[in-house]
């Protein structure tokens, strides 16, 4: 399937020379011309990388990219900035917008095909580490589908929900404290305090404990963290 790319950019010109070049690179593009046009595309998704112009007529560029930063399914979104000259690029790509890179204005269109494949690929190699399937007592987790399978029951998990659960099932019995969890499962997205963990934590576990309140596979590890427990009776 053609990989999908977001252009958020309301410089009709540009738009379509992106088109146009994206297209016989082989990309499925989809062009907006505003800021919360360009979120509700992204939302919809799915995409694999958006281009965002940081002038926009409505939200800033800035805006879109820390509104995506928070949402919960599109916060390892790789993001490339289309830039004025002079714009702080520093923030840009620092950790207030935490962007993957960006393209000053005018660019060459084949510098930056070579940036967004550079990007693809750098995010390529992250998800590669969250793909493998892990299966364990009575717990099957796939990450190319998000289907959990728990004793035999498909499961709906919400994409952080899953991506927590695999992450520890990954490496079980280690005991991860709340702060390493964020790192790991949400990564950048710094709109998150330890409490998040906590909430996601007691979901799974409505969601995948036979008995929430005396979990078999995730437990609290009292002043340390959580950890995934393969003990069959939960001791
Ligand atoms: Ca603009």
């Amino acid at each position: 399937m053609a990989q999908r790319i977001v252009v958020i950019e309301d410089e009709r010109d540009i738009v379509e020379l992106l088109d146009y070049t994206l297209r016989k690179e082989g990309f499925d593009v989809r062009g907006c011309s505003r800021g919360k046009e360009g979120l509700d595309a992204l939302r919809r998704g799915p995409v694999d990388l958006a281009l965002i112009d940081i002038m926009l007529p409505d939200l800033s560029g800035l805006e879109v990219c820390k509104l995506l930063r928070a949402d919960e399914n599109l916060h390892r979104l790789p993001v490339i900035f289309l830039t004025a000259k002079g714009e702080e690029l520093d923030r840009i790509l620092g950790l207030e917008f935490g962007a993957d890179d960006y393209v000053v204005k005018p660019f060459s269109p084949r510098e930056l095909v070579a940036r967004i494949k550079a990007v693809l690929r750098r995010q390529g190699r992250a998800e590669e580490d969250h793909v493998q399937v892990v299966e364990v007592q009575g717990l099957r987790l796939d990450p190319n589908t998000q289907e959990a399978i728990v004793r035999g029951q498909s499961v709906e998990l919400s994409s952080l929900e899953f991506k927590l659960l695999h992450f520890l099932a990954s490496h079980p019995r280690r005991i991860f404290p709340r702060e390493s969890l964020l790192d790991r499962v949400w990564g950048r997205d710094r709109f998150v305090t330890p409490r998040t963990v906590d909430v996601h934590i007691r979901r799974l576990r409505e969601k995948i404990e036979m008995k929430p309140a005396k979990p078999q596979y995730l437990q609290t590890v009292r002043g340390s963290g959580y950890r995934f427990s393969v003990e069959a009776d939960g001791a």
